[in-house]
Order: structure tokens, then sequence, then C-alpha cells
């Protein structure tokens, strides 16, 4: 089970398996793959076995497989950053391996051994280090997923399961500046429920929520503000990214209930909060008191935070048919102070008195 001793073999890419490396500049978010990936299986029997770091290639999946059916998928998503030393960086990955984890027991799928797959998403990145981008910003995104494969169609938890790691070489997020976005907060849809899966980072989460997403996207937000499904007035998060607010010098987060994501990034940012001194709070905090602190002048700053843009400053929300404008629609002072230090840690070029940063290779 602890899977200490799982052998991994190594298939390199042949020249020909190789893939053709994307223009850097023009990465975008998930559109690129790189030469290899990792895969393991699981069965009851064996448990975890025949891992592999192998060329990035198809799965043959029998269409019963269980995941198809009843959706038994969970992931995970981190970055590699090369810095200027070219030395190449994991942020916090032992963090993923462990959520990844609970995410597992949530969904009834196997643990994975946190030392070895470490080992296996370090040797992965170190062959595809090639594919780590040497432009400001630019990334190695890793996908960590594991999906049910038992062929199977009975309602139960499946009996063999696939994971795999796949990497794509991802853009600067911020290429045209570190400009704040607009948000809807959403009152019709909920993303989770209590009891439910909201803190499970699980395929189905993100199905149920593309029709709020597309649906505020067409009225020009670029994603949805999420409230409790149970008085649709406290705040959840937004989109896949936790959220921040700074009221009269207090740096507030939603606690972790249930329903929403335990962000790495989200941890990350509390505590350099509280390493700078502020007042730090993981409190309930509704949609009303938002709309209050405006109205009052003591809302200072919002923003996101999640891997993928490490920190999204929020310069509007519209709630029902109010439009909250945060700091004139700029990036507040705190967003980029948090901006600037998280990257500097993730791409070494500033000290990293937690021990988040691990050096591949
Ligand atoms: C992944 C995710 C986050 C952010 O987590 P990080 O570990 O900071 O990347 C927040 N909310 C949701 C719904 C997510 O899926």
């Amino acid at each position: 089970m602890l899977g200490t001793d799982l052998e991994i073999v190594l298939h390199k890419a042949t020249g020909e398996q190789r893939r053709e490396k994307p223009d850097q500049d023009n990465l975008g978010f998930g559109q690129f793959f790189s030469d290899h990936m990792f895969v393991m299986h699981w069965n009851r029997e064996k448990g975890w076995h025949d891992a592999r770091l192998q060329p990035y290639q198809d799965f043959s999946v029998d269409p019963a497989a269980m995941v198809f059916h009843y959706g038994q998928a969970i992931f995970e998503g981190l970055k590699a950053y090369r810095g200027k030393d070219d030395q190449i960086y994991l942020f916090r990955p032992r963090e993923n391996l462990e959520r990844l984890n609970q995410s597992a027991l949530r969904m009834c799928m196997p643990r994975v051994p946190v030392d070895r797959t470490l080992q296996a998403l370090k040797a992965l990145v170190y062959l595809d280090r090639d594919w780590v981008p040497d432009n400001e910003g630019a990334t190695l995104y890793l996908r960590p997923t594991m999906i049910a494969t038992e062929p199977a169609l009975g309602l139960r938890p499946s009996e063999e399961y696939l994971f795999f790691v796949i990497n794509s070489p991802v853009g600067a997020y911020y290429s045209e500046g570190f400009n704040p976005v607009k948000i809807y907060v959403e009152d019709t849809y909920v993303r989770a429920v209590p009891g439910g899966v909201g803190e499970a980072k699980t395929a189905g989460n993100y199905a149920a929520s593309v029709k709020a997403l597309t649906e505020a996207q067409r009225k020009g937000y670029s994603q949805v503000l999420w409230l409790d499904a149970v008085e649709r007035k406290y705040i959840e998060e937004v989109g896949t990214s936790n959220i921040f607010f700074v009221i009269n010098g207090e740096l507030i987060t939603p606690p972790l209930g249930g329903t929403i994501l335990p962000g790495i990034t989200r941890d990350s940012v509390l505590q350099l909060g509280r390493d700078w001194g502020m007042q730090v709070s993981e409190r309930p905090i509704t949609i009303d008191e938002v709309v209050a602190a405006s109205e009052d002048g003591t809302l200072q700053e919002v923003f996101g935070s999640g891997t993928a843009a490490v920190i999204s400053p929020i310069g509007e929300l519209r709630y029902r048919d109010r439009s909250i404008v945060i700091n004139n629609g700029e990036t507040g002072e705190l967003s980029r102070r948090f901006f600037e230090e998280l990257q500097a840690i993730q791409y070494g070029h500033r000290e990293d008195p937690h021990g988040w940063r691990v050096r591949v290779g």
C-alpha cells in the first residue's frame, strides 16, 4: 500500500516520438504537451504497479470504464519553474499529492504513495526539462490525474484505476499586464453543497460549473464568484481560485468548511500575510458585508489565488443589479505584493523561509 518499493520503469521517447516544441511566445494554457508522461495502475490484488515514465501517448480504455459513466476522476495542478540560475523548481508539490489523496478518500479511490509519486514527478520534469519555458512567467504545468478504469456498469467504487501525469508548457498568465478582472456574483447556480464533494478536486465539480461560467462570460465577466448553496449569502470562492478581501486592513478569506477547495496558494497567502504582521482572518464573509464595506469606503482590495494565475486582482464585482468597483478598478498594492513575493519564491529569486521550493534534478 505504501508503495515505497514501487519500481518505476523508464522508456525514453525516441527521436520520432519526440513532439514538436511550440512557439514559446504563444503557449496559452494547456494546449501543448511534452514528450513524456508518468503512468501507473492500481488493482485490488497488486495495489499500485506497472509504473512507467514513457513517451506521451494515447490510452486504450474500455468503453465501459467506470470513469465514463459515473465520473470517478480526480486531478491536481502544479507548476515547474525555471529560475534565472537555470535550476528547475516545483512549489509545495507534496501538498498537491496529499490533497490528491484527500480527494481520493472522498471519491472512494486508492491513495497514491506520496514519496514515490513525488520522485516520479521530479523524474518526469527532469526528463522533460527542455520543455520548461525560460521566458518570464511561463512555466511547465503538471496535471496529475486518476481515473476509474474497471469496465462495469453497476454503481460501486471501481476496482481498477489509472494514475497519470502529463505536462503542458503554459504562457505567462499576465502577458498583457497584471490587470484586474471583472467577476459575476452567481446567485442562481451553486458549486457545492454541505456534505457534497466541493473540497475534492474531482472532475464533476468542473463539469457542473461551466454553465454558470459561460453565462457570466456572455455578460462580459471572466469568472463567477460562488455563494454558499444554503443561504446564497456567504462567499465561497471564485472560478477555480480561492478569494481574499482586504477590508480596513484585515486580510479575509472564507474558512475551509468542506465546500471550498483547500488551495495551496491560499495557504501560502495566509502564511505570508501572517509573516508580514497583517491581521489575517479565515472567517465567514457575506456578500452583504462586502457591499457595506464598498459603501463605507473600507473595501480596499479583492483578489483570487490559485496555481494558474497565482494572484488575480479583481476590479469589479457584479451582484444582482449592483456593480461594486474595487480600488478604482486598479490593481491594489497588496495584490501586487503577494503576487511578486510568491513568484519570486517560486522562481528561486528570493529566500524561501518556509521550505516551499523543491529543486528538480
Ligand atoms: C485548484 C483549485 C483552487 C486553487 O488551488 P491551488 O492549490 O491554489 O492551485 C481553488 N479552487 C478550486 C475550485 C480549484 O479547483
